[in-house]
């Protein structure tokens, strides 16, 4: 049978979206062709998260529904890509029905393995680790409007929570000719705002150049509006980096910077290599220097041992600092971490607790946030339409409804007549 109709969904963070289109540029390549339904598909690849338990349990059920799919149409080949599968390996195929199970370094050879499959009905599992960067690969531009660029992949920094480094390896940096190739094809494509996408941004380097080299040269290459980059490292960020940010023209004025916790305590246990101290003092430079910067952050509550005073120490910094938005999490165990060796682990009841409680002050802190932009005039780019209302992004990074018609891929004055919920909403005012 020819195996021609491939779908592809990507679970988790932004490296995973982008690994997707990288796959879908090697399937093309090989001559298969993309759907965007997956009953329409002969294959259907998962490209997934495997952070948190939720992450996987969400795979896991979409799995099970696949299996269902599969008694009404047997050929169907499902292949699980990413982290769970350089996690879980053949489990996934044994106990979850899996054809071909593929680490996040072996995307390269999809193509082969479909066909091995095709011809032996046994399922193939690759896991090897190596130095993968996917170089010469241009990942196919679906979006028209918004693009990333994987500078680097892996990581060093072993939070002792955190099972990236075991399912991704070590860090690698991305030349600098392939990330200028890569910014180049999303000009060409018509991107307008690109993302430079890596467990730590802040870590890349090549040829002697640092990360700030990097953005100054991606900064300098004409025929697109804005810049952003994802994730920094707290401990990495320094008071260089704002200054050198200020003299950017492309640069968006937001930086995701994960504080996890607030309690030294913790962040000790956790292996994150600063304070509480100097990540209030990083945002508050960054501020002094940006002005109409703003910061985003990750928070976890319920760390092993993490106690009451331990969590008052995070709320005193997310009152402090009054992020822009944060995502907010409880601890989960991931299997072989140094934090599973912590004990005691925090009672479920407790981080239940603790968790709504911090979600119910940044709730309120966001909607303060955006309560400000009122009657504010915002450049915004319109991303994407769903019915009549329109999605469009500050260079700050937030989002704002239109609820008259624009143009996707354009960049409009707007107004903030007024909030919903915690999303501005915004009038055009240079149509
Ligand atoms: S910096 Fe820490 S949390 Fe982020 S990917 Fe690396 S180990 Fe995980």
């Amino acid at each position: 049978m020819n195996r021609e109709k491939y779908y592809i969904r990507a679970y988790g963070c932004q490296m995973n979206l982008y690994e997707a289109d990288v796959i879908s540029s090697i399937m093309d390549k090989a001559g298969f062709a993309q759907v965007s339904n997956e009953r329409e598909a002969d294959i259907v690849y998962l490209v997934t998260c495997s952070v948190r338990n939720h992450a996987e349990n969400r795979v896991l059920g979409r799995l099970n529904s696949l299996k269902q799919l599969k008694k009404s149409k047997p050929d169907l080949i499902i292949g699980i890509l990413g982290c769970m599968a350089q996690n879980y390996k053949g489990k996934l195929s044994n106990g979850h029905g899996a054809d071909l199970v593929v680490g996040p370094d072996e995307y390269r050879r999809l193509p082969e393995l479909v066909n091995k499959f095709t011809q032996v009905h046994k399922p193939q599992i690759q896991t090897e680790f190596n130095t993968e960067n996917y170089e010469g690969i241009l990942p196919k531009v679906v979006n028209k409007t918004t693009g990333f660029v994987s500078i680097m992949r892996g990581c060093n920094n072993y939070c002792s929570y955190c099972i990236v480094p075991y399912v991704r390896g070590r860090e690698r940096s991305k030349p600098k000719e392939q990330v200028i190739q890569e910014v180049n094809n999303l000009i060409n494509n018509g991107v307008k705002d690109i993302t430079l996408v890596g467990q730590n941004v802040l870590a890349w380097n090549g040829d002697g150049l640092k990360f700030l080299d990097l953005l100054k040269i991606v900064d300098g290459i004409s025929g697109f509006d804005r810049l952003r980059f994802i994730t920094s490292h707290p401990k990495d960020l320094t008071i260089k980096h704002f200054d050198v940010l200020l003299t950017l023209k492309k640069f968006c004025p937001n930086i995701h910077l994960p504080l996890q916790s607030g309690s030294n305590r913790i962040l000790n246990l956790m292996n994150r290599g600063y304070t509480k101290e100097e990540y209030i003092q990083k945002v508050k430079k960054g501020r002094e220097i940006i002005p109409d910067i703003s910061f985003t952050t990750d928070v976890m509550v319920g760390f092993p041992t993490e106690t009451d005073d331990d969590f008052k120490d995070t709320l005193d910094v997310i009152e402090q600092l009054k992020f822009d938005f944060a995502y907010m999490f409880k601890y989960s165990e991931r299997p072989n971490t140094k934090a599973c060796e912590i004990k005691p682990q925090v009672n479920e009841t407790v981080s239940q607790q603790r968790l709504t409680k911090l979600i119910e002050i940044q709730n309120q802190i966001t909607n303060e946030k955006s309560k400000e932009l009122l009657d504010k005039t915002l450049e915004v780019l319109v991303e994407s339409k769903n019915g009549v209302q329109f999605y469009a992004r500050t260079k700050t990074n937030k989002v704002v409804i239109i609820k008259e018609p624009v143009e996707t891929g354009k960049t409009y004055l707007c107004k903030v007549i007024r909030v919903a919920g915690w999303t501005p909403i915004g009038k055009i005012i240079n149509n």
